[in-house]
């Protein structure tokens, strides 16, 4: 790589859903008087969505949790309309299943009309409210007095729309470079330019730069100086359930939030790929380790407590993990409660950061992108171009979800579509190696569980990991001591028995 690669027109600081959908709506541009557009993302992980945009309940919020006016309402509901579009380009999972905000007691009601009404204020589409037969004509035996229904709530796969939208924006001329944290930043000569200095030993340089480093981005925006912002990190974690409750939840079932909490409230919440959430809680964690991702005894307690109470038929066996995932948050422990997110051009000229983008950042992240385009454009003229291309050619979706029709024609073409790899997920081994030989490079065992979903199922990878581990030496000569399940530590640190080579 020259010194000329490392020459931007835009860096982007983070690869989560934020910084991909940026960089793939600067990607459909190009500049006006016709010079080559050139756009980087620095981030400091072995793979695009590593950080809160895998760890998050998935849902594509309404906008009736939003104060009126604020920029969150108005990004949610632009956002959530621009998805049906955005996911068929990209092939990525989206079921519009609605969603109910209950009310359980009248002491609930003021909370679930303050909803409405502010759903009401940022123009969310087709609001209705239930009482207790009508809601039940969703979902049966629900309980609840009073009902809000949202027919714009949605589940989607939020790993699978931030891994679309990187590999997107690559094949359309956006550079990653992964593992490269930003460790300083400076102006460069005559302030016109930024030197970005990445862990990688380089210094990328750039016109403009996009702070979109979410749990970290105080810490960013520190680099040039601006330290009058502070981001706390409040970790929600989560219970997953089995498959087998497929079905169990026609839509999504939400309490009415209490002015000062953190989050939404624990609730159970569906997955596009059949499970069933439980969570997410509210917990600020200390300063020193805004990514301690770790799952507490204590909580879990609670969540499956929650769970049992909601689905009292669950067995110990439905709960097959646990995750979490930590919301960047501007509002301090004592106060609680939720900030508006933060998207400006700073005090540096150039310099746009994005603070505080909590939920409904994923819903809204598509509206984001318009926005922080047109930040870019006040700099950089720009134009559509004729010749960006929206989809991802080749890339089927999930193989076991296809008619049996498409999957026999598969079969015949590529026989790899016809061995099953992953037995709970059926994922094949033509899905697996789709997965390893990804564009961007992403060498993990997270990065294939997120292409393929292998690894995800009830055996959590105990039968699929043995046969991914010996394909990835077999076939593409991988050393085992260079295997990692996101980063961090290796998977192999020797050998069972003396001498040997692990077959
Ligand atoms: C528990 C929970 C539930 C949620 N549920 C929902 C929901 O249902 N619906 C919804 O719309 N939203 C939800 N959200 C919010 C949503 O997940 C976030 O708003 C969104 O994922 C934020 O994306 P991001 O790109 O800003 O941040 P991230 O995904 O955190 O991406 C930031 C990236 O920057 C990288 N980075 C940081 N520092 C550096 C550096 N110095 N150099 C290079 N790279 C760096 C990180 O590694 C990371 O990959 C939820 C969030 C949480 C925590």
């Amino acid at each position: 790589m020259t010194n000329a690669d490392l020459n931007y027109d835009v860096l982007i600081v983070g690869a989560g859903v934020v910084g991909c959908a940026i960089a793939r709506e600067l990607a459909r541009h190009r500049k006006r008087e016709g010079e080559a557009f050139r756009v980087g993302v620095l981030e400091k992980e072995p793979d695009v969505s590593f950080g809160t945009s895998s760890r998050n309940s998935a849902v594509l919020h309404s906008g009736i949790n939003y104060a009126p006016g604020s920029l969150r309402g108005a990004l949610n509901v632009k956002g959530n309309a621009m998805m049906d579009r955005l996911c068929a380009d990209l092939k990525v999972p989206i079921k519009r299943i609605g969603k109910l905000t209950v009310a359980l007691t009248e002491e609930d009601l003021p909370g679930l009309h303050k909803q409405r009404s502010q759903g009401e204020a940022n123009g969310v589409p087709g609001m209705e409210l239930m009482d207790n037969a009508k809601m039940r004509t969703i979902q049966p035996g629900i309980e609840g007095i009073l009902g809000l229904w949202t027919p714009t709530s949605a589940i989607i796969s939020s790993f699978g729309l931030t891994i679309a939208l990187a590999e997107n924006a690559q094949a359309n001329g956006v550079d990653f470079h992964l593992n490269c944290e930003v460790v300083g930043v400076e102006r460069g000569e005559g302030k016109r330019t930024f030197g970005v200095r990445g862990s990688d030993g380089r210094v990328y340089t750039s016109r403009l730069l996009i702070n979109a480093a979410g749990l970290h981005c105080d810490e960013v925006s520190a680099m040039l100086g601006i330290t009058d912002v502070k981001i706390w990190s409040c970790r929600g974690e989560y219970y997953v359930l089995d498959r087998r409750l497929d079905g169990t939840l026609k839509t999504l079932i939400y309490p009415v939030p209490g002015p000062n909490d953190p989050g939404l409230g624990i609730h159970l919440t569906p997955t596009v790929d059949g499970n069933i959430l439980i969570g997410p809680s509210a917990t600020y964690i200390p300063e020193e380790d805004r990514e301690d991702y770790r799952a507490t005894s204590a909580v879990m307690a609670d969540l499956r407590r929650e769970g049992l109470h909601l689905l009292p038929d669950l067995a110990a066996s439905d709960f097959i993990r646990s995750f979490s995932g930590n919301r960047p948050k501007q509002t301090p422990p004592e106060k609680g409660g939720n900030a508006d997110f933060t998207i400006e051009e700073t005090s540096v000229p150039g310099f746009i950061h994005l603070l505080g983008i909590e939920s409904p950042g994923l819903t809204s992240s598509p509206a984001i992108a318009g926005m922080v385009r047109d930040m870019v454009a006040k700099h950089i003229p720009l134009a559509e171009r004729d010749d960006f291309a929206p989809e991802r050619p080749g890339f089927i979706g999930t193989f076991a979800e296809l008619p049996l029709e498409q999957r026999m024609d598969l079969i015949r073409t590529e026989p790899e579509y016809g061995e099953v790899i992953c037995r709970c997920e059926r994922i094949t081994k033509r899905e697996i190696r789709q997965a390893i030989e990804n564009p961007l490079g992403a060498r993990t065992m997270a990065s294939i569980k997120y292409r393929a979903r292998a690894q995800m199922g009830r055996c959590q990878g105990g039968f699929c990991m043995p046969r991914i581990v010996r394909m990835l030496r077999d076939e593409y000569g991988f050393d085992p001591k260079d295997f990692f399940i996101r980063g961090g530590a290796p998977m192999f640190s020797g050998h069972v028995r003396e001498g040997g080579d692990g077959r």
